[in-house]
C-alpha cells in the first residue's frame, strides 16, 4: 500500500502546508482520504487523475477537510468525467453540505449531469464498513459536537493504517489503531496544550509508548508545532509525502 500525503497542513495553512489531502493506493485501488480546499491544485501537480478514485472519504464536515469538494465536482462536470460511479462516504449531512457548498459557489451549474454517477454513504461511528477490497472502521473522535468527526481504520492490500482525523485525546485511540502498519495522526498544538478538540505534540509525546503501530506520522501540523520542529521526536508529515506501507 502507498499513501501520499499532498497536505500536511492545518485550516490556517501554517508553514505554507496545504490543508488535509491524502491518496492511498493499492492491489490497483485509489482512495482518496479527506478533500481540503487545495484538492485540486494538489491532486493536479501530483499527477493524480481525479476521474481515478474508487472511494472517497472525508472524516467531518469543516472546510479544511471537505471544502475541495465543490471542486471535484466542477471537474467531473466539465474535464474528467467519471465513468463509473464514486461512493463519497463521511458522517451525516456530508451530502446535504457539499451540495449547499457546490450550489453556492457555482450557482444554476447542470448538476444532475454529475450527481449521478456520486453516490454519498454515511458513516456512523464505531462501525466496520465493506467497500470491496476496501475495509473501513470508523470511531468517533472529540472533536465537533453536533456534527460527528470521524477517525478511519483501512484496511487495503494486506496492510492496516490508521487517520485520526482531527480530535482532541481519547484514551479509545490506543485499541482503535492496536496493530496497524501506519498512525497518521493529528497535531494542530504544541503550546496550547489547554484545548481539548485537538492534539498537541507535548500530549502525543507523552501517550506514544501506548501506540502499538509499525510506524506513526504526525499531520495537520499547525503553526507552533512548526515553531518547534527542532524539539519533535516523531516523524513529521508534508506535502508531498509518500509512504509504503
Ligand atoms: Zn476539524
Ligand atoms: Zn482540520
Amino acid at each position: 500500500m502507498k499513501v501520499t500525503i499532498l497536505g500536511a497542513g492545518d485550516a490556517f495553512a501554517s508553514h505554507g502546508s496545504c490543508p488535509a489531502c491524502y491518496v492511498i493506493e493499492g492491489e490497483g485501488h485509489t482512495i482518496l482520504m479527506e478533500a481540503g480546499p487545495a484538492l485540486l491544485p494538489l491532486l493536479k501537480r501530483a499527477g493524480f487523475a481525479p476521474a481515478s478514485f474508487d472511494l472517497a472519504l472525508i472524516s467531518h464536515l469543516h472546510g479544511d477537510h471537505f471544502a475541495g469538494l465543490p471542486f471535484l465536482i466542477l471537474e467531473y462536470m466539465w474535464e474528467s468525467e467519471l465513468k463509473k460511479t464514486l461512493t463519497i462516504a463521511g458522517p451525516r449531512r456530508l451530502e446535504q453540505r457539499t451540495w449547499t457548498l457546490f450550489e453556492n459557489m457555482f450557482s444554476h451549474f447542470p448538476e444532475e449531469k454529475v450527481a449521478r454517477h456520486l453516490k454519498f454513504e454515511v458513516l456512523e461511528a464505531g462501525v466496520s464498513y465493506d467497500f470491496g477490497a476496501i475495509k473501513v472502521a470508523t470511531m468517533r473522535t472529540p472533536h465537533t459536537s453536533p456534527d460527528v468527526s470521524l477517525a478511519f481504520r483501512i484496511t487495503l492490500a494486506g496492510k492496516t493504517i490508521v487517520f485520526s482525523g482531527d480530535t482532541g485525546w481519547t484514551d479509545e485511540l490506543v485499541p482503535f489503531c492496536d496493530g496497524a502498519d501506519l498512525f497518521i495522526c493529528e497535531c494542530t498544538y504544541f503550546d496550547s496544550t489547554h484545548l481539548d478538540f485537538h492534539l498537541n505534540y507535548p500530549l502525543i509525546a507523552q501517550q506514544r509508548s501506548r501506540f502499538n503501530v509499525g510506524r506513526m506520522v504526525l499531520t495537520h501540523l499547525g503553526r507552533e508545532v512548526y515553531a518547534h520542529q527542532s524539539e519533535v521526536k516523531i516523524e513529521l508529515a508534508f506535502d508531498g509525502m509518500q509512504i509504503e506501507v
